[in-house]
Order: C-alpha cells, then structure tokens, then sequence
C-alpha cells in the first residue's frame, strides 16, 4: 500500500522519542512537511538532522500557556497526530495530585488544546484534516499501578469519539490508535518489571509485544486517505490482547 503525503502539514506531538519521532520520519520520507513538537531540545536537533526541513517546536504540553505562546500561530496544517504522553506508576491509595495533574495535562489536555488550533485552521480554510490520537489497550484494559495513565487513555478515547462527531461535518477524522506494550523509552521502563512484562507477553495471543513501526503503520494508515471511511474508531495493535 502506497501511501503519499505530499503537499500536506503535519503536526506531530511527542516527536523527540519513541512512537511519535518514527512517525516523523515516516511522513517526511512519504512527502509530509512536518512539524515536530517535543520537550527536550536535543531530540529535536537530532531528529532535524534525520530528517531536513522539518519544523522543530520545543514545548512542554503540558503548560497551556506555554503551547498557546509556542503553537498559537503555526499555521495551516492538515495532518494531526496527538502521540505526547507521560506514564507516572503509582498504585491507586498513593496517586498524588501532583502525578494525576501532570498526566491529565499532558495526556489529556493538550490533546484538546492542539487539537482545537488545528481543527479550527482546518475549519477555516475549509479544507479536510485527520488527527490520530495516540491511546493504549490499557483504556479498556485494567492494570495496576495505572490510574492516572489509564484514565487519561480510557478518557482520550471518548474524547475521540466525541470529536469525531463534532468534526466531523467539517470533513476532519478522528481516531485513535491502541497499542499495547512497546519497548519504547517509556516502555523500557514499565517493562522493568520482568514477571509482570513476562506475564502480560504471555497474555497476548501472538506471544510478543508490538514494535515501534506496527504504531506507525496504523498511524499512517488513519491519517492517509486509505482510511476515508473510519472515523470515531481506534485500531488495536495490541497482538489480541483483547480478544481474550
Ligand atoms: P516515549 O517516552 O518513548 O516518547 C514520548 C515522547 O513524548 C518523548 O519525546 C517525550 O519527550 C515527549 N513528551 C512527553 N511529555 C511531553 C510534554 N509534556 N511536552 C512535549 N513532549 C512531551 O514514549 P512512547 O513513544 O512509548 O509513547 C508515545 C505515546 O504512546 C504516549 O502517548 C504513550 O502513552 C503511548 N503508548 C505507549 C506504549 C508503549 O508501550 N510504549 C503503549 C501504548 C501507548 P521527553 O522525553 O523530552 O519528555
């Protein structure tokens, strides 16, 4: 499957590492002008290097006012990908407001924040957009030690759909993508946990954790118009966890 971005904006979140700096690569390699938003300046500088021309935004998502100052006037853009997030372990009688705040900031919050400046570009120049909201299985999934991140996910799927409704009139697509445990930079560090990693492995049907391009692959596909149809939906790439 071909798929060819050339001529499009995209804005990816969380570009520095993981999911998000792969997707990067893959919409500059497909044709994309991309903007890269991320929060440590020399993931950025490295990834400009990967990838020439890209548009490097450092900020922290998860200060309002800061993004407002920092995406407040990007431009026209018609490719959204909200990947930014924080994972913060804390068994439910010990989460900190500290810990849910900064989640729901970063997770949850600047995903709307992004999301209105883009859509309402979109909207105004009256053109069609797809954003693709990074989720996880553990939305519909129970783990423990996960309130706060699980929440923001359970949270960021509904908000999916209830976007998905809004705008979709204007011709702009909403979805997510679901994955289960990559060993990403915050993978690796959930996964220190060797018996719980090893038992939640040999819960899944495939028997392995997902790699980093499988997210990609699913994120390309939701933003391409390959995906015309889908809307207010989520691709599980979770090996069928779910299906159990
Ligand atoms: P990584 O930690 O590898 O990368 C996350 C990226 O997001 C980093 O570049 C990080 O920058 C950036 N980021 C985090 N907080 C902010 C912020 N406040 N402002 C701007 N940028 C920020 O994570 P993954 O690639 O694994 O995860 C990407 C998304 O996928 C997340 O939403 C995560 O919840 C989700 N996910 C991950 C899974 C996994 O197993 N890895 C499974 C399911 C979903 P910095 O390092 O500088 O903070």
């Amino acid at each position: 499957m071909q798929i060819n971005f050339s001529g499009l904006r995209a804005l990816v979140t969380g570009a520095g590492k993981g999911f998000g700096r792969d997707t990067v690569k893959a919409l500059h390699d497909s044709g994309a002008q991309v903007v890269a938003v991320s929060r440590t300046n020399e993931d950025l500088v490295s990834l400009s290097k990967e990838c020439p021309g890209i548009e490097p935004v450092c900020v922290d998502l998860g200060d309002w006012e800061a993004t407002e100052r920092a995406l407040g006037n990007i431009g026209p853009i018609d490719l959204l990908v909200n990947n930014a997030g924080v994972l913060l372990e804390q068994p439910f009688l010990e989460v900190s407001k500290e810990a849910f705040d900064r989640t729901i900031n970063v997770n949850l919050r600047s995903v709307i924040q992004v999301s209105q400046m883009v859509a309402k570009g979109m909207i105004a120049r009256g053109v069609p957009g797809s954003i693709v909201n990074v989720s996880s299985m553990v939305s519909r999934a129970a783990v423990i030690n996960l309130t706060s991140y699980s929440s923001t996910k359970g949270a960021m799927d509904m908000l999916t759909k209830i976007m998905a409704l809004e705008l979709g009139p204007h011709k702009i697509r909403v979805n997510t993508v679901n994955p289960t445990l990559v060993l990403t930079h915050m993978g690796r560090k959930f996964a220190t946990n060797v018996e719980f990693a090893n038992a939640l492995k040999e819960r899944i049907p495939l028997k392995k954790f997902a790699e980093v391009e499988d997210v990609v692959y699913g994120i390309l596909f939701l933003l391409s118009d390959k995906s015309a149809m889908v809307n207010g939906s989520g691709i599980l790439v979770d090996g069928g966890y779910l299906a159990c």
